[in-house]
């Protein structure tokens, strides 16, 4: 398991303070990556305006506590800036093999 003295969930880099709006905007997507299962999910801005429209006004930092892997159910979810070359695709989340997002 991973260490028990800190949240579950996890914003890495920069983009915790932003709005879902703003990431939309800002064709910002993101990498939502399971620690307890291999499960890693990649959102085009497109994705997430479709299902955070709803949230627009919310940081990530309001969105991450609410986040469940939709393989496993845990709340181990990393959230960070998806790498700008990622397939975009309009059927929905594209699985992506694991790989780590440029610093
Ligand atoms: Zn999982």
């Amino acid at each position: 398991m991973p260490e028990p003295n800190r949240p579950p969930w996890r914003v890495s880099g920069d983009i915790a303070d932003r709005s879902i709006g703003q990431l939309v905007d800002g064709g910002v997507g993101l990498v939502l990556d399971c620690e307890s299962c291999p499960n890693i999910v990649t959102w085009t801005p497109a994705e997430i305006g479709r299902r955070l429209r709803r949230h627009a006004d919310k940081s990530l930092g309001w969105i991450g506590p609410r986040l469940r892997c939709s393989r496993c159910n845990s709340e181990w979810v990393r959230i960070s800036r998806a790498p700008t070359d990622v397939a975009t695709s309009a059927a929905g989340p594209v699985i992506v093999r694991p790989q780590r997002p440029k610093a």
